[in-house]
């Protein structure tokens, strides 16, 4: 890998860290490309990979990505701010594993063709209407689940399962898991209406679709982005073939992360 580019978080620690990496690999080589890289440096957290992903959603193909947590230890994130010595020493010293994660794609119909538009997640996608109670039908492959009124669904992958999800009591998913977990969001239960109240988690290659009479007031959030459904008349989602490479250089623990979330 010869071509490099950093997305940083906007600190000045985050940028002191960056550009010790910087001096370090230009010095032994490396070229500095924003537009081609082979290798995308991400400086912050977990959210600033995310970020990334999306800057560089065009190059997935292409591009790896490696993580430096400027916090605690991330779980996109490969090296803590301890660690820069033996970053770029493994940078320079390929060659790395690579590890796959599929992202969740997210097919928009609109009420008319021009509306309609496909969005891709690395954590997950959410429908959430803070203003009125949002009734959403979710259909899975094609067969009507369940009713569910509340403030609406998350739609999560395996590696989104610690962020929202995991706020939301969805279950933590091991390593390596290639499914979706779908759960609601503050829903309402009674006597005359239910619904299935915990997490669902799924196979990988199920489609999950989202209608409603209306989603006006609702948000299409993902990762940290978001949209309005104001037009949008269903919501289809399965696992793309689409996936985000990390280059992994040296062996990851994902249980030494999950404890260092609780
Ligand atoms: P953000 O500030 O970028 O992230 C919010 C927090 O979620 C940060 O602490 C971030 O870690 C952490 N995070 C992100 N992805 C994670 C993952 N896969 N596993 C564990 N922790 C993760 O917030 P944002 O821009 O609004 O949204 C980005 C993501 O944050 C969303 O995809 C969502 O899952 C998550 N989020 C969670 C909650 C919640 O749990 N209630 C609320 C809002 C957003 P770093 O500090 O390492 O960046």
């Amino acid at each position: 890998m010869k071509k490099i580019a950093f997305v940083i978080r906007k600190d000045d620690h985050s940028l002191s860290i960056k550009n010790q990496l910087e001096i370090n690999l230009v010095k032994s080589g490396m070229i500095v490309d924003e537009k081609n890289p082979d290798l995308v440096i991400c400086v912050g957290g977990d959210g600033t990979i995310l970020y990334a992903v999306h800057k560089y959603s065009n190059k997935l193909d292409t591009a790896k990505f490696i993580g430096v947590h400027t916090g605690t230890l991330g779980f996109f994130t490969e090296y803590t701010d301890q660690e820069i010595d033996s970053c770029i020493h493994d940078i320079l010293s390929e060659p790395c594993d690579d590890f796959t994660a599929a992202l969740l794609e997210v097919n928009l119909i609109g009420d008319v063709p021009q509306h309609s538009k496909t969005i891709y997640a690395l954590n997950e996608m959410r429908i959430e209407n803070i203003i009125r109670t949002q009734v959403i039908d979710v259909y899975i492959d094609g067969e009507h689940f369940e009713k569910c009124r509340g403030t609406g669904v998350c739609l999560s992958t395996q590696v989104g399962s610690t962020a929202y999800n995991r706020s939301l009591g969805g279950a933590v998913i091991d390593s390596g898991l290639s499914i979706m977990q779908l759960s609601e969001i503050t829903s309402i239960q009674h006597s005359k209406h239910h619904s299935l109240g915990v997490p669902y988690i799924m196979m990988r290659n199920r489609s999950v679709t989202f209608m409603s009479d209306t989603f006006n007031h609702a948000l299409l959030c993902y990762d940290h982005l978001y949209m309005d459904l104001e037009n949008i008349q269903k919501v289809v989602c399965t696992i793309s073939d689409r996936c985000v490479h990390f280059a992994r250089y040296r062996p990851y623990s994902y249980l030494k992360r999950l404890k260092n979330i609780y």
